[in-house]
């Protein structure tokens, strides 16, 4: 069975760079006007110009998404890009794909700029073997199933195409946040803070902190809904993240071709850590091996709200839901320590991104192994100056040695 790629989430031309550094084979960013995650984690022109420059020199693929559902004054916006994407092949650019969901804007690209492959975003809900014969028709190459698809019904899906002779790629999320509704066909975030899902300012309101006495459906009197409550209140809609990083072996003999991992809007460190686990596992299973006690570690290195393995097995139930605790991204083990900025012989400098002190535990997490290192001595990168603390900030680096060679752009993490 082929192994499919693993695909990234990069917010920023930083994250790009990591997730490259870390094993992914191909990533996705945003296009600034219509893409879905809008805040903080789209690119403008000349940034796109530069992923496709460092993604062809590196041999990977870049997609593109303009997955919004846009309304009609966001058509407007929809010129613009198009234009921009026409400038990019005049310098023989083009992106590897354009992850699309509104049918109108699929199909003014589709007439606009034909050299361009159309993926169907997973906002698009396609769910069976019809809907992808559907899209092939019309000329797109890949579908992003929805999440709600099951192992059982990709490997239908992928079997079906095969008899009806319908070439048409298939990715899936392995990793990742989860809608409590179809991927962002709900209007809960737009009532509660006139933010739309669908045009990806999404503020996860299924997910806050509800005070409530019991939940009761009057047409089924014996089905009770579990409601837990603490001092905090409760969650009713509260997804924990989908993990599928000890069944690559599964994903696999799916039959998918991108396993994708979700997040452009997070960090550069959820960035790094996630395409090493899934670039690792991928390629264990590929072997016919599990994921190493030190790769399932890595899991529980990024804030999560717990982990489940979404639909993939059967329809979640109350396992899938955090419903008590801290509702938001939470990690007890570790934090985010840096970044290394700059190495020299053997002392780096890091970017400091959570408070550190003298005595602090670190491990340098590079694409395909943790090298632990003691904060016993440790100075301030701009002046040279010894220190016992370190906050983030304002760009803040200090400087320490490293026992094994370390490089520019690798992540670090802080044992809590
Ligand atoms: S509020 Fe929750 S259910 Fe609604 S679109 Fe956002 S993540 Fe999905």
């Amino acid at each position: 069975m082929k192994k499919p790629e693993v695909l990234a989430p990069a917010g920023d031309l930083e994250k790009l760079r990591v997730a490259y550094m870390y094993g992914a084979d191909a990533c996705y960013m945003g296009m600034k006007s219509v893409s879905m995650r809008v805040k903080g984690s789209t690119m403008d022109i000349d940034d796109i110009e530069e992923a496709l420059r460092i993604t062809r020199a590196l041999g990977k693929k870049l997609y593109l998404t303009m997955n919004i559902y846009a309304h009609e004054n966001k058509m407007n916006f929809l010129e613009k890009e198009i234009a921009r994407l026409k400038e990019l092949k005049k310098k023989n650019l083009i992106p590897d794909g354009l992850l699309i969901s509104d049918p109108g804007i699929m199909m003014h690209v589709r007439q606009e700029c034909p050299w361009i492959d159309i993926h169907v975003s997973t906002q698009a809900n396609t769910l069976n073997s019809s809907a992808c014969e559907f899209w092939a028709k019309l000329g797109v190459t890949r579908v992003v199933l929805g999440r709600e698809v099951s192992l059982r019904e990709v490997k239908q899906i992928r079997e079906k195409l095969k008899e009806k002779g319908i070439d048409i790629e298939l990715e899936a999320f392995v990793h990742g946040a989860m809608c409590m509704a179809y991927s962002g066909r709900c209007l809960l975030s737009n009532f509660m803070s006139s933010r739309d899902a669908n045009e990806g300012m999404c503020a996860h309101s299924c997910r806050w902190n509800y005070k409530m006495f019991y939940l009761e459906e009057s047409k089924r009197p014996n089905e009770y809904i579990p409601v837990y409550e603490d001092d905090e209140g409760t969650s009713i809609m509260s997804a924990k993240d989908m993990c599928m990083v000890e069944h690559m072996d599964d994903v696999i003999d799916s039959g998918i071709d991108s396993a994708k991992i979700e997040g452009r809007h997070k960090t550069v460190f959820y960035t790094a850590i996630t395409s090493r686990i899934y670039r690792q596992a991928m390629d264990l299973a590929a072997d016919g091996k599990k994921p190493t006690p030190e790769l399932l570690d890595l899991a529980e290195t990024i804030n999560t709200r717990g982990y489940f393995t979404g639909f993939w097995y059967e329809k979640p139930g109350a396992e899938g839901q955090k419903y008590t605790g801290d509702l938001g991204d939470y990690n007890s083990k570790y934090c985010f320590a840096g970044v290394i900025r700059k190495v020299d012989g053997n002392m780096a400098d890091m970017e400091v991104r959570n408070t550190l002190r003298k005595g602090d535990r670190l491990d340098i997490i590079t694409p395909t192994t943790n090298i632990p290192a003691e904060l016993d001595e440790f100075r301030n990168a701009s002046d040279d100056r010894v220190i016992d603390v370190a906050h983030p900030g304002q760009e803040f680096t200090i400087r320490f040695s490293v026992s094994e060679e370390v490089k520019a752009g690798y992540v670090v993490r802080k044992h809590i």
